[in-house]
C-alpha cells in the first residue's frame, strides 16, 4: 500500500486488533476499518487510540456537542 498523498510506502501498525497505516514522509495516517479496504484518514495518532478504545464512534456526541 502507497501513501495517497505523495505514494511512498507506508508503514502498517496493529491497533486493537484493526489496520493503521502511516507515511514517515508526509505524516498521513490512516486507518482501515472492517466493511472497506480504503484507508481512512484520522485526526492525530491521539485521536485514533481514543476512538479504538472506545470501540467506534459511538463518542462522537462529545466532538459534535449539540443536537
Ligand atoms: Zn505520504
Amino acid at each position: 500500500m502507497d501513501c495517497p498523498r505523495c505514494e511512498s510506502a507506508l508503514d502498517r501498525y496493529a491497533l486493537f486488533g484493526k489496520e493503521a497505516v502511516l507515511c514517515e514522509d508526509c505524516g498521513y495516517l490512516g486507518v482501515t476499518v472492517d466493511h472497506e479496504s480504503e484507508p481512512r484518514e484520522v485526526e492525530s495518532w491521539e485521536a485514533a487510540f481514543e476512538r479504538f478504545r472506545e470501540g467506534g464512534e459511538e463518542r462522537r456526541e462529545e466532538r459534535e456537542g449539540t443536537s
